[in-house]
């Protein structure tokens, strides 16, 4: 017999809404925690940004949000669906491939609204803490209004079964080592902060990393600054170049000090005086509100021990992790671990036991490092992408992904890492079209 529990889920961005239809659909009491007034999570626009331009500072007032104002999708829409709800192209919408980030927010609405995932939510409530009661079973969460930005004093505390952590990893920047920068006169911020290139008009801007949003934000400022600097450890083809279409951005090899008076000097050997850095640089896995008496920690960026990145063995099933994962399309991989935890909740699917898990994860971490895979890199999925999807949904026991989907990922990863510059405008639709319809008819 199917059994049904009470879940808090904890936020109400792609991971929230995925988790929160799964386990409505499995027939769980599903009562979902926002802090924000809408659903969406980072893909809701706010002109604003932190109060602390670099986010370092623990009281600075946060914005959870890391979009700015130009960004289109780095994935085609067709990746960023769900399996039997696909974004497709609406024509009051953004029709492009890539759309813009209000339409991705448009998809994510409509999608609450047809499950229904509104009238689950608590808008505007935040969940300042979670941990078992001390008949160690249940979890008690504890959470507070928000409301017009203002957090409550009073706090709520209420009993749940299971929590599903969907609280999204884009807010907790991590900031590369760069020699004297704590003199450096210059401005600084995180591109978690970066919302419009008019700041920086005119100016000379350096930009550390070479990642998706490094790339978008150097062209977004190009043609306001004087000139852009990138400063990366990859690509050694494309260090000393310009860019094609954008002649004031050039790249060079990781900073190697900067000073007082404003220069900063390349690896390389080139040196700029500078306006600002922007430290593109990534993020750190955050959550402050989560007490397991150390049973989940978080070392270089890895959130551990996790089975198959989703349940700590010694708390699983009452406690999950949906989207931790990336390097992958994970609008996918967020709905398939929304599925096998609702199904591991209701007893339908069964976990191994504890110590197979552990015996799982030790598995995975000693092949990390014989492999020479850094901790950071825990939960990126490639290589394992495939073996892991595959896992997945024979788990939940639905057929295997179709393969344009990987094929396609990893055409835009190509693109990405060889930094093409218009890759989203030269996305041959018809092509993928074809290839589509050929594999669904199989
Ligand atoms: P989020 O969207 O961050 O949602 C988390 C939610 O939890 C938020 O609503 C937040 O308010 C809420 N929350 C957090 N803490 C609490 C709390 N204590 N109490 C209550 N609520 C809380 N992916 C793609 O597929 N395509 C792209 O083009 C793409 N572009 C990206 C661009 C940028 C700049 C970044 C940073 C990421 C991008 N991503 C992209 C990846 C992105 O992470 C995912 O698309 C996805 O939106 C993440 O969803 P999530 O639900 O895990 O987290």
């Amino acid at each position: 017999m199917a059994r049904s529990v009470k879940v808090a889920v904890i936020g109400a961005g792609v991971a929230g809404l995925a988790a929160a239809r799964e386990l409505q659909r499995e027939g769980h009491t599903v009562v979902v925690f926002e802090k924000n007034n809408r659903v969406g999570g980072l893909w809701v626009y706010d002109p604003t940004s932190d109060s602390d331009p670099l986010s370092l500072d623990p009281t600075r007032d946060i914005v959870h949000s890391s979009l700015y104002l130009s960004l289109r999708t780095n994935l085609p829409r067709q990746l960023m669906g769900f399996l039997d709800y696909p974004f497709a192209k609406r024509e009051s919408g953004d029709p492009r491939t890539f759309p813009g980030h209000d339409e991705v927010l448009r998809f994510l609405e409509e999608f609450a609204a047809e499950f229904g995932i509104h009238g689950l939510t608590r808008f505007e409530t935040e969940v300042v803490k979670v941990e078992m009661n001390e008949k160690g079973k249940e979890w008690v969460v504890e959470s507070r209004l928000t409301r017009g930005g203002e957090s409550g004093d009073s706090v709520s505390r209420e009993v749940f079964d299971a929590v599903v952590v969907c609280s999204g990893h884009f807010v907790e920047p991590r900031l590369g080592e760069v020699p004297g920068i704590e003199k450096w006169s210059g401005f600084q911020m995180h591109s978690h902060n970066y919302r419009v290139p008019q700041p920086f008009n005119h100016q000379v801007v350096i930009l550390i990393g070479v990642g998706p949003s490094s790339s978008d934000i150097g062209r977004d400022i190009a043609p306001v600054a004087k000139e852009v600097h990138v400063a990366t450890r990859l690509n050694s083809d494309s260090k000393g170049m310009k860019l094609k279409n954008c002649g004031n951005i050039w790249f060079h090899d990781m900073i190697k000090c900067v000073c007082e008076d404003g220069l900063v000097a390349f690896e390389d050997g080139f040196s700029v005086y500078a306006d600002s850095i922007i430290h593109c640089t990534g993020y750190k896995y955050h959550h402050p509100f989560l007490e397991t008496n150390g049973v989940v920690t978080i070392e270089d960026n890895r959130v551990g021990p996790l089975y198959k990145h989703v349940f700590p063995p010694a708390l699983a099933p009452s406690l999950s992790f949906i989207g931790l994962t990336f390097k992958e399309a994970i609008f996918h991989v967020k709905e398939l671990q929304s599925k096998w935890v609702a199904r591991i909740l209701s007893g339908k699917v069964l976990l191994p036991t504890e110590e197979e898990m552990m015996e799982d994860i030790r598995n995975f971490y000693q092949f990390m490092e014989e492999n020479g895979l850094p901790k950071r890199y825990t939960h990126a999925l490639r290589p394992f992408q495939v073996d892991y999807k595959d896992w997945l949904v024979a788990q939940i026991g639905l057929p295997p992904l179709e393969d344009w989907m990987e094929q396609m990922y990893s055409e835009c990863f190509k693109n990405l890492v060889e930094m093409k510059e218009n890759y989203r405008d030269e996305w041959d639709d018809n092509q993928w079209d074809a290839i589509i319809q050929t594999q669904s008819a199989k």
